[in-house]
């Protein structure tokens, strides 16, 4: 196809004609018999791919940002302690989010590459009283994965929420919400869930909706409230409609989709391959005097990665180079090393053709470099 590129970046990702098809359907009311139905199984299906039976699923229109939104509006009240464990961007935005809805928020950060050591969670734990800690599953501006597991033996140890950014990993990861005592995990449609951006997706605990029902104050924001979205995701799981918002008819038609997809696959198998195709890739990275941001294997996420320049190659030289290329590659995001990395999203559909090909464009940039005047 003349003009086609691969898009290589952590979101949006490539999408599978089946859901791109569903998206170009005509739109039906949002009360129309088939609309239900696949809300309905989105919200189910949510449930299996988060591994949780016994959450609450909720379908926005909106971004990831929403989603992460939807925790501060919905579990904070003003004066609440909150801890958050940054491993890079994402860290410090929901830390920001959750001082707008009046929270005492501490920080733990680690440098970039790097997790937070579970003994400094824990210290922080011991000493102060959290009603909520957020962690970034993968942080899409280093490519470093945390272990959730630890992280919801922590939170149910000393009686603090615990908060889930999955919007990195979410479909591409292992994930046992409910198994690993996570209280929200939340994403968003465009990265490993696989459908074109515009839907925030999250499931929530029976705990996380308990704190919500016994708020001594208001949720402060409309549109998050679960007061008034809460009633919409029962009914819509029980075959009927109900109208708060005008739900995004032709996103959840597409989710529904892909979620069958995933589920068909099964999460065993996706994980596997997410894990299989990221190890070839940072092999093959390596081998190009390449270096990860992440300082090892353990903490390196399956769906992207972060790579820093080496000293030979000037970044804007590559980068421009890479713009040439038939493969899209995103630059760093971290402002204070910025120009020092670039990013390489692998996940959702991608297959070991998408990997040769991302390879190769990198490769033959180098070169081409390599031979300028
Ligand atoms: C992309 C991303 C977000 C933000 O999602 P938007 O859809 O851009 O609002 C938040 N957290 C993580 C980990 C992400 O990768």
């Amino acid at each position: 196809m003349k003009g086609r590129k691969l898009l290589m970046i952590p979101g949006p990702i490539e999408f599978e004609p089946e859901v791109l098809q569903a998206l170009g359907a005509p739109t039906t009311s949002h009360t129309a018999p088939d609309f239900i139905a696949s809300f309905g199984n989105s919200l189910r299906m949510m449930k299996k791919v988060w591994e949780c039976p016994d959450g609450q699923s909720f379908i926005m229109a909106g971004s990831g940002t929403l989603a992460m939104d939807m925790a501060g509006a919905n579990l904070i009240e003003p004066g609440d302690k909150a801890l958050v464990i940054s491993t890079g961007y994402f860290g410090e935005r929901y830390a920001e989010l959750l001082k707008r809805y009046g929270a005492n928020v501490s920080i733990l950060r680690s440098e970039p590459g790097e997790t937070v050591s579970l003994s400094v969670i824990e210290n922080a734990l011991k000493k102060d009283k959290f009603k909520l800690m957020t962690f970034t599953h993968v942080d899409t501006s280093t490519g470093v994965m945390v272990n959730p597991k630890p992280i919801g033996e922590l939170g149910r140890k000393y009686d603090v929420l615990t908060v889930l950014d999955g919007v990195c990993s979410v479909a591409g990861e292992e994930m046992r919400q409910q198994q690993w005592g996570i209280d929200m995990a939340l994403t968003a449609s465009q990265k490993a869930i696989g459908v074109p951006p515009g839907l925030a997706l999250l499931v929530a605990s029976p705990k996380a909706m308990d704190a919500w029902k016994n708020r001594k104050t208001p949720v402060g924001n409309y549109y998050c409230d679960w007061t008034h979205w809460l009633p919409i995701m029962q009914a819509y799981e029980e075959g009927r409609p109900s109208y708060f918002g005008t739900p995004s008819v032709n996103l959840v038609a597409a989710l529904e989709v892909s979620l069958k997809m995933i589920l068909a696959e099964g999460m065993e198998n996706r994980v596997a391959r997410h894990k299989a195709l990221a190890k070839e890739f940072r092999e093959k990275i390596r081998e190009m005097e390449f270096r990860m941001m992440p300082v090892n294997e353990d903490i390196s996420a399956n769906t992207l990665s972060a790579i820093y320049f080496p000293e030979s190659i000037n970044a804007s030289e590559f980068m421009g180079g890479m713009a040439k290329s038939d493969v899209i590659v995103a630059p760093g995001l971290l402002p204070e090393l910025k120009s020092k990395y670039f990013r390489v999203g692998h996940m959702g559909s991608v297959n070991l053709s998408d990997i040769v090909s991302t390879i190769a464009a990198i490769e033959n940039t180098i070169n081409q470099l390599k031979n300028l005047p």
